[in-house]
Order: C-alpha cells, then structure tokens, then sequence
C-alpha cells in the first residue's frame, strides 16, 4: 500500500483528477494528510471517494503508541508505522515556539560509538510522507493546524542520519515548508549530520536554507574515527570544506555539536577544536554525553564541563552548552526505541545487525 502523506499536494490533486473527483477534494484530503487523521474521520468526503482512496492509500502513516510527559513540558515519543517498525521523537517547548525533534530513519548504519540509534544498525528509510506524519501527529496533538502551528521548530535529530537519505529528507523539508502543508519556514528546521560532506554540499545547491549542524565530537582525524567510523571515508578536512561551502551558499552559520565525554575533554583537545574553527564562522554546541548502557561511554560532570568550555573560551570559540530538556524522561537519541523493542520483545532488539546493514558506512 502507498502513503497519502508521501503525495505532494500537485500529485494530490492529480491523483483526485484521474479518480474523476472534483478538485476541491484535493483540498480535503490534504487537510487529512497534515493533520495524520483517518478517512474515517472526514465526514465532508463521499464514500466513493474514501473507498477509491483507502484501496490504494494508506491515510495515516504513524500512529504514536507511546507518550513519555517529562516535569518541564518535554515530551518523548514512539510512532509506529504502517509495517510495525518504531521510531521516536521528542518535543520540547520553548518561549519562542516549540520544537520537535524527529527521526529520519529506522536505526543506523553509521555506527557511532557512543549512540544507541545505531546499535541494531539501519533497518530502512523512512518516506517523506513518514516524517511529515511524525510532525503532523505531533502538532495535532498539541492542538495545532497549519494555521496556528503548535510545532513551529523541527530538528532532525532523532534517530537515523538525514543525509543518508538525501531524497526523501528533501521531498520532506519541501513538504513542511510548502503553503499548502504545515507552511513550516525553513528557518526553523536544523539538520544535523554526522558528516557525509559530498551530500552537505548537495543539500547547499537544493537552496533549501536549512540550519546545518555537524556532529563533530572531535578535532583530528585520528580521535574522531576510532569514536565515528563515518570518519574515515569522509576525514575532518572535507567535512570542514563541506561546511564552508554550505555557509558561503545559504549565508547561515554552521553550528558544529560536540559531545562532551572523557576521550574529547583535555586541554589539547580544546586547543585542537579552537585551532580547527579559527577563523570560521562557526558556534559550538556542546553537549553532556548522554550514558547509552550496550555504549558504556560517559559524560562529564558539571566542574569538567565548565573547565572545557573556558578553555575554549579563552580561545575565542563561540560555544553554549545545550540545556538537556527531559532529563527525566531522557535516554540518549534511539534509546527509547530499544527499550520499546526489548520489553515488546520485537527482532532488532536482540539482533546484533540488521539485515539491511551490510552494507558498510566507508560506502557513506
Ligand atoms: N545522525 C545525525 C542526526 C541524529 S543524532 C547526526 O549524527 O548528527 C543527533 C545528535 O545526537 C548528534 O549530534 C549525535 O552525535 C548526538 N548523539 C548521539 N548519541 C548521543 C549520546 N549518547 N549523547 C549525546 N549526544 C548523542
Ligand atoms: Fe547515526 Fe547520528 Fe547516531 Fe551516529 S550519532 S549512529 S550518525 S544517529
């Protein structure tokens, strides 16, 4: 079955055109498609019309199975899809708007050493249509529309590397930001990647204008691939190369992450960050490592946080330290939908690879 979601509005509107319905209804469905509700509950479409549709396309692409409601407004969640498979999200409020961070796809194959997203590897992509439901789903609930937008801030910075799936990350970002969906301003969408420069550079020539963030985590070569395998087939050089060029095309300055644990946090590692953003253009996120159990790497304490971020400082690095929203619901990035896949008992969880794996990230 395919997705009303993945339709554009245009393939909508055709697709209602070679149904024989008049065009208005494009207009009706589409007001399903971003608001992630069922035929169901369209009470203005005729039955012919829903039964034409529902034969061919599934309404709704996720549902969310599990609603995690954190102290401070943050909120984690599980959306399944249509085929079972689970990805998470997490929404936090803020005095500007609220954001939601989402997933790109189901796992990983990226292999970080510190992130749970890909400790059972990549199962598949998610369609853009997938993605827009998460946002939908979410803003539905908090009870916004496309007018009054409960979401108005997305990061794709759930599980999955956005890059590495290039088209439908694309078709979505285009999805959200047009007139007739979400109308989402791109200006508020940030995209963070681990680093696959040859699509940074790609995602710069879309024009898209989306806020790029970089996972660096490391300034040489050397320590960045023995904690992020994507490193070797795309080393700190064109990564940094990949960033300026997307900052001399979209004119909006890149922000590099890095989180913070005991292999990144001396004094030279300080030194090798400053020395490497000298010059740029460039802001600094630092952020506590969060504990991942299968991972056994650790953050800091607040004493050594502070120690890092004067060095960097001094060094006349522009860095904040990312506030951790949800602590009290927060596991790291995928660690939700681990735990979802143990205590369901459902295969990914105990298998150490996914099949759709094999293929090995020095290809990214
Ligand atoms: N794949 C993309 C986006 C998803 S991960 C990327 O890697 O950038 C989003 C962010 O969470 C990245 O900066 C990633 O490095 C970070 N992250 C992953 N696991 C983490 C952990 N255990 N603690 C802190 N940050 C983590
Ligand atoms: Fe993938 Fe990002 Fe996790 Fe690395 S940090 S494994 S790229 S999701």
């Amino acid at each position: 079955m395919k997705l009303l979601q993945d339709l554009s509005y245009a393939e909508l509107s055709k697709a209602v055109a070679e149904k024989g319905f008049e065009s208005y209804r494009a207009d009706q469905l589409n007001a399903l498609k971003i608001s992630n509700r069922d035929y169901s509950s369209a009470t203005n479409l005729p039955k012919k019309l829903i039964s034409a549709f529902e034969s061919e396309y599934v309404a709704k692409a996720s549902e969310i199975v599990e609603r995690i409601c954190g102290r401070d407004g943050a909120e984690k969640y599980l959306f399944a899809m249509t085929d079972g498979n689970v990805v998470e999200g997490v929404f936090m409020p803020h005095d500007y708007g609220n954001t939601l961070c989402i997933s790109t796809q189901v796992g990983c194959r990226m292999g970080c050493k510190f992130c749970a997203s890909g400790l059972n590897g990549l199962k598949r992509n998610l369609s853009s249509g997938e993605m827009l439901s998460e946002v939908a789903a979410v803003n539905a609930l908090h009870g916004g529309n496309s007018i009054k937008r409960a979401v108005t801030n997305i990061v794709l910075m759930g599980s999955g590397e956005p890059l590495d799936n290039f088209d439908n990350v694309v078709k979505f970002l285009k999805e959200i930001n047009d007139g007739k969906g979400l109308n989402i301003s791109l200006r508020n969408v940030s995209l963070s990647t681990s680093g696959l420069s040859q699509k940074i550079k790609d995602l710069a020539n879309t024009g898209l204008g989306v806020v790029l963030s970089v996972s660096l985590h490391a300034a040489t070569d050397e320590k960045r691939s023995a904690i992020m395998p994507v490193n070797r087939s795309n080393p700190i050089a064109s990564v940094m190369e990949a960033a300026d060029y997307y900052f001399k095309k979209s004119g909006r300055r890149v922000i590099f992450e890095y989180a913070l644990g005991r292999h990144n946090s001396d004094a030279a590692s300080a030194a090798e960050l400053a020395a490497l953003l000298k010059g740029k253009n460039a802001h600094v996120n630092l952020i506590n490592l969060n504990f991942v159990k299968e991972r056994g790497m650790r953050g800091l304490n607040r004493a050594e946080i502070e120690r890092f971020m004067s060095e960097l400082k001094k060094r006349g690095v522009s860095c904040t330290l990312r506030r951790s929203m949800g602590a009290d619901i927060e596991g790291a990035c995928g660690q939700l939908r681990i735990k979802y896949l143990r205590e369901h008992d459902i295969a990914g969880a105990s298998e150490r690879r996914a099949d759709t794996d094999k293929k090995d990230v020095s290809d990214a």
